[in-house]
């Protein structure tokens, strides 16, 4: 297997999705102290189906060059605690399905 496909997906090596990931990211956690005195079961670690968000003892890690867009987080924070924004254009996941 070559260096460059390891490690990656299937839907990324069959190019079923691509991201073109911008600098910036699109997703914020706004309340780190939320997160940890409110929410116990750090539910965007759960529901996320990209595994965006990973808790690390104190503060949530926000890796949001792999979003798929979908959207829960914007609806799914118990405490509305997540700032959610479209990618700038021509960044984030692109799907290749058709
Ligand atoms: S679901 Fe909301 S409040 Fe709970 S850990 Fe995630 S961002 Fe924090
Ligand atoms: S929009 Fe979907 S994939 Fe992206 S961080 Fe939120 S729940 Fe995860």
């Amino acid at each position: 297997m070559s260096e460059q496909a390891k490690g990656k997906s299937i839907e990324e090596k069959q190019y079923l999705l691509r991201f073109n990931a911008a600098t910036e990211s699109h997703l914020h956690v706004l309340s780190a102290d939320t997160c940890m005195t409110k929410c116990p079961d750090k539910l965007c670690t759960i529901f996320c189906p990209a595994e965006v968000y990973k808790w690390e003892e104190i503060r949530m890690h926000v890796g949001y060059e792999g979003c798929h867009e979908c959207g829960s987080c914007r609806i799914g924070c118990p405490h509305e605690n997540i700032k959610w924004e479209y990618p700038k254009g021509g960044h984030g996941i692109v799907f290749r399905l058709g």
